[in-house]
């Protein structure tokens, strides 16, 4: 197996007619880095920096972040590193200043919007982003929008973070990327709008899937009922990949979604051509890209599209998978 993956890892993930898929790594921790290079990921996809606040009380200084993020974008050289923004809130250490005692933490002070009420703390992590800009190819990725302003606020805060770093003479990419997670429904409807502002995307499958079916992600008397197969979701995905493309804007994948062999051929029927997944399952994936024709994925994802439940699409996703192998 130990060959295989070896193999494996050399090759590209291309369809049996052609097509390049771009297989990512999500990464929690900075010293994650090491296995996606080993599993031939082509780069970091999601970045998570909620790690930074594991285990302490106080803020991260600037130079904490700088020194997580630069040897993360020196490690993978020229190949993307998506910086995702704190997520911090509801589910992920919920220990930041918090008004009250929420009753629906995923629907409260979580994320961005947490960010963007605590400006210091934001602007400390931007510029430490924008630092080691210049140590690789990074990308920045604001997560949970909801709405434009909110984009475009976390876009102001941004230039502000540049504009300081420029009269200071410290150096970062001025090009850099800026993108946002797609993972709350209303960016799914508005995504002709997002096209406009946000340089590239990346569907949040973990969120988008408790947002648009109303199941808490991590409430286990509801777990039955929380499955990236319901065809709602798999509606606002495709919706998503086809808003993106008709702009050319890069859409892709980070959630758990992704990760599942059992999704790959339908993802690629519906136009999905960037995975970021946790980075043991870059050989799998690529496995199952490696193997199938995207005539035959498009077939697949048509006819998952006319059936009417999470049930029946599964069964028939694991049978179409079986036949692969
Ligand atoms: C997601 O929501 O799908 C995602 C990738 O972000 P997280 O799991 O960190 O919320
Ligand atoms: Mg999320």
């Amino acid at each position: 197996l130990a060959a295989k993956l070896e193999t494996l890892r050399e090759l590209p993930a291309i369809t049996t007619d052609g097509q390049v898929v771009q297989l990512l790594g999500n990464i929690e921790f900075p010293h994650e880095v090491t296995q996606c290079l080993e599993r031939g990921a082509d780069g970091i996809g999601l970045y998570r920096t909620e790690f930074l606040y594991l285990g302490r009380e106080d803020d991260p200084s600037e130079d904490t972040h700088y020194e997580a993020y630069s040897g993360v974008a020196k490690a993978m050289g020229d190949k993307p590193v998506v910086v995702r923004t704190l997520d911090l809130g509801a589910d992920k250490m919920r220990m930041l200043p918090n008004p009250e005692d929420e009753r629906n933490p995923f629907l409260g002070l979580r994320s961005i919007r947490l960010a963007l009420r605590n400006r210091d703390l934001f602007r400390t992590q931007l510029r430490a982003i924008l630092r080691a800009s210049v140590h690789g190819n990074i990308r920045l990725m604001f997560p949970l929008i909801s709405t434009m302003l909110e984009f475009r606020q976390a876009k102001m805060v941004l230039a502000d973070a540049m504009e300081d770093l420029e009269e200071a003479g410290v150096p970062f990419d001025r090009d850099i990327k800026v993108g946002m997670m797609v993972e709350v429904p209303s960016a799914v409807v508005m995504m002709d709008r997002f096209v406009e502002v946000a340089d590239f995307f990346s569907i949040g499958t973990n969120d988008l899937v408790q947002y648009c079916l109303a199941v808490d992600r991590s409430n286990k008397d509801v777990a039955n009922l929380y499955t990236a197969a319901d065809p709602a979701v798999l509606r606002l995905i495709r919706d998503t990949v086809n808003a993106a493309k008709a702009a050319d804007r890069p859409v892709s994948m980070c959630g758990q979604m992704c990760g599942n062999p059992m999704y790959t051929m339908l993802l690629l029927g519906l136009g999905l051509r960037s995975m970021s997944v946790t980075p043991a399952a870059v050989p799998e994936i690529k496995r199952v890209c490696r193997s199938v024709s995207i005539a035959q994925c498009e077939a697949i994802a048509q006819h998952v599209m006319t059936l009417e439940n999470a049930r029946d699409i599964k069964t028939y996703l694991r049978d179409e998978l079986s036949g692969v192998f």
